[in-house]
């Protein structure tokens, strides 16, 4: 017998059939004699529509208020899915995250989850029921209700398995795993049987959404598997796990896109040291959290400094630039958000010259400008206009032969 904790995202609970059939997993799971701890997120695009009904009634947006608007999606898939479950003779209990004992720090709409009390989970799973948890949200320690940020659910999931000591944490969801780019993007993308935690945080990080950054950073710390799969069918997924000798490595295991990033420029900087410190240290005062950097060779004694960051960061990050203009002796700020940033990630590129090469070759022959260069030992980013992203996604995937197995 196992205890396995079992995600279910929006798309797998988004009406009332999709619901039905989600009850009759876990009551198959039950049969089978499996402990289960349920998560669920909010139904369909429940939150898309609560974040449009908060922007249409307010544009101050109290932060505590917007939690306590999007923990109400989960709440009700968590209900309704313990009444199908009753309907199968399958004794249930939902709990909010705060009822799970989910305890946060005090940052709204984007929580870290500090501690889990998960005794009236243990008690329930004692009497031979099943939790079902709220995903995505929590209670600080100044008890508000707070949430962990979109894609939150999963992080939940992983760390309620993480405290509960579960065999596996299953993410079931509206793909069959995690694919080598987007399938939705590139059709013939191959789904991958393993995937090194290292490697997954990197796919995370830069733009693969299939699983939050947060619960793969999770899931590594506490050892925790976990397996991808389809709600729809129900086959085996991907197992994302410690890397060992009997994974493959892959030189490029996966290509991703992320259009959410911005283009902050700093023009006419004189080369002279400290310039950048004062920029950057002004930049993390603001908890702007700064991804790419490049920095154009000295012209004249002057330099212009570029870097990427998150687009809801975008507006405080060129007030601080622009505020700095007259100190640092710079002549302008310019901001960019069409741009979109492609990346290759594989833990067998640092063994394999030539990887940036063919990148470079493969978007040149596609006519596709590259802005901004960086690379780490698993992975090569690059940033390119957005709209030519998804283009530049599927000629990599091809240039690389990732629909074959290697
Ligand atoms: P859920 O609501 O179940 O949490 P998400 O929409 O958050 O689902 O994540 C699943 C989506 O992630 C898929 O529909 C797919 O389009 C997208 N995705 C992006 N990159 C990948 C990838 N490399 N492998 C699988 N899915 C991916
Ligand atoms: N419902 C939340 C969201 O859409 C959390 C989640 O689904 O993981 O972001
Ligand atoms: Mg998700």
């Amino acid at each position: 017998m196992s205890l396995v904790v079992q995600k279910f995202g929006g798309t797998s609970v988004a009406d009332s059939d999709r619901i039905r059939a989600v009850a009759d997993h876990v009551a198959r799971s039950r049969r089978a004699g499996d402990d289960v701890v349920v998560v669920v997120s909010a139904m369909g695009k429940t939150t898309d529509e609560l974040v449009r009904l908060a922007a249409e009634v307010s544009f101050t947006q109290p932060t505590r208020e917007v939690d306590m608007l999007l923990s109400a999606g989960e709440r009700i898939t968590m209900a309704l899915l313990c009444m199908a479950l009753a309907d199968l003779e399958v004794t249930a209990q939902s709990f909010t995250g705060s009822q799970a004992g989910i305890i946060t720090d005090n940052v709204h709409t984007r929580a870290k989850i500090i501690e889990i009390r998960a005794e009236r989970l243990l008690a329930t799973l004692a009497s031979g029921g099943v939790p079902v948890v709220a995903g995505f949200q929590g209670v600080s320690t100044d008890r508000n209700i707070t949430t962990l940020g979109r894609g939150g659910s999963d992080t939940t999931a992983v760390a309620l398995a993480a405290t509960l000591h579960a065999d596996v944490c299953e993410i079931y969801t509206d793909v069959s795993g995690v694919y080598s780019a987007d399938p939705r993007i590139v059709p013939e993308a191959r789904k991958l049987a393993r995937v090194s935690y290292d490697e997954m945080l990197e796919i995370a990080a830069t733009g693969g959404r299939v699983l939050s950054l947060r619960s793969v950073e999770f899931a590594r710390n506490h050892h925790v598997p976990l397996h991808v799969r389809s709600s729809f069918t129900w086959e085996p997924g991907t197992w994302v796990d410690k890397e060992d000798e009997t994974m493959e490595q892959a030189v490029v295991t996966a290509i991703t896109h992320d259009a959410t990033e911005a283009k902050v420029t700093v023009a006419g900087l004189p080369d002279r040291p400290g310039v950048a410190a004062r920029l950057f240290r002004a930049l993390a005062d603001r908890n702007v959290s700064v991804d790419m950097i490049v920095q154009n060779a000295s012209l004249d004694g002057t330099t212009a400094i570029s870097f990427t960051v998150p687009g809801f960061d975008l507006a405080v990050s060129t007030e601080v630039s622009e505020a700095l203009i007259p100190e640092l002796g710079a002549t302008g700020v310019t901001s960019d958000s069409n741009v979109a940033r492609v990346s290759l990630v594989g833990a067998g590129m640092k063994t394999h010259p030539g990887v940036t090469a063919l990148t470079f070759e493969t978007l040149a022959k596609e006519g596709i400008n590259i802005e901004m260069i960086s690379t780490s030992t698993i992975r090569i980013s690059c940033v390119v206009r957005a709209d030519c992203a998804e283009t530049a996604v599927r000629v990599l995937h091809t240039a690389f032969d990732l629909a074959n197995p290697s």
